[in-house]
């Protein structure tokens, strides 16, 4: 019998997953991972990371209480780690009832059944640092106040409260994991930084003429991934279940971090073109976090500028063209 401890990871298909994934099987863990369906789920993260073949994916519906609950009982995990959602502000915007309608219901499918089925099994939330929105003070601290801005930041407030909700009223070991922007190369291309990037590089190679922009004024506080998802693990392993921020400390313009990356490949700045249709109805002009108390409660360290993140990124890029 297979002694190992065994973590599900929902959305194992995104970034996320699939350096989560890898950690954990470092770790020792058997990784199952959730997808919506094993005949077309995308593999490219798993692939990219040589662990395809090293986790178990299960198709289940999270919309399906049933089906989690079933799932519950067969696999025994001792650890869940909950990151799928629809995670795209301006998706959102788009398709706002889909996008709260899973974001929350998938969380309170799983809550339900971890409740009913083992309240021992230990739970990590996505929460996200869009929950903030409408801010008056900065940095953010675990306890600033959400005002959300997108149809997507409301979806994941309504998670993060279910599952303060289910810790304070149940005892269940749930923690919420309030991450800021983070990068890799798995970032799908509809992100800012992945879209720069590879727009950069197409534009170099003469494949692409220009790069289209909404307001990139605003200014964000972005990490890098596969070091986010080390406070994700540590989090479960904290000896309290709480709400921790995981973020870098500071904020840059997206202005900035285009100007960066075009100067490294030689552009002129005159390629970026506004298009009045990617500018949001709601936006948050300025966001960044203190990682503070994550960095001394978990042990966690984190000391990436913007420079050494983007540095990375760009060479990442260039390896896989
Ligand atoms: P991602 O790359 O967009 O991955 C999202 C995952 O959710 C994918 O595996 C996707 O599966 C799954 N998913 C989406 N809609 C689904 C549905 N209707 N049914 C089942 N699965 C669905 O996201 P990520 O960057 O890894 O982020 C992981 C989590 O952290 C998300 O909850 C995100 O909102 C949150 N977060 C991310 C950031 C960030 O900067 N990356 C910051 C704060 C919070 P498919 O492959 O089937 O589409």
């Amino acid at each position: 019998m297979d002694k190992r401890k065994t973590a599900i990871i929902t959305g194992i298909t995104g970034q996320d997953g699939a350096f989560l994934s890898e950690l954990l099987l470092d770790k020792g863990y058997h990784v199952m991972g959730i997808v919506r369906s094993l005949n077309s789920f995308n593999k490219k993260g798993l692939e990219y990371l040589g662990i395809l073949d090293k986790v178990e994916i299960v198709e289940c519906s999270l919309l399906d209480f049933t089906q989690i609950s079933n799932l519950l009982k067969s696999t025994k995990p001792s650890e869940i780690y909950n990151l799928a959602a629809q995670s795209s502000v301006s998706v959102s915007f788009k398709q706002p009832i889909d996008t709260f309608h899973f974001n929350t219901i998938s969380v309170i499918n799983l809550l339900e059944a971890i409740k009913l089925i083992d309240p021992s099994i230990k739970f990590y939330q996505a929460s996200s640092s869009e929950m903030f929105g409408d801010i008056n003070q900065l940095p953010i601290l675990e306890d600033s106040i959400f005002h959300p801005k997108s149809p997507y930041a409301i979806s994941k407030a309504s998670a993060h409260w279910l599952c303060v909700n289910y810790r304070e009223s149940y005892g269940l070991f749930i923690s919420c994991g309030i991450l800021f922007n983070h990068e890799s190369y798995l970032r799908s291309d509809s992100f800012f930084i992945k879209k720069v990037l590879s727009s950069a590089r197409l534009i170099s190679e003469g494949k692409m003429e220009n790069l289209t922009v909404g307001n990139i004024d605003i200014k964000r506080d972005f990490g890098y991934a596969p070091k986010y998802v080390e406070a994700m693990y540590k989090m479960l392993q904290h000896h309290e279940a709480r709400n921790f921020l995981v973020c870098s400390g500071q904020s840059v313009s997206l202005r900035d971090i285009i100007y960066y990356v075009f100067d490294r490949y030689n552009l002129s700045h005159e390629l970026v073109v506004v298009d009045e249709k990617l500018i949001r109805p709601a936006e948050i002009p300025d966001i960044y976090g203190s990682p503070e108390n994550t960095k001394s409660m978990l042990h966690w360290d984190y000391d990436f500028t913007i420079n050494d993140l983007l540095d990375k990124l760009i060479e990442e890029e260039e390896q896989n063209k």
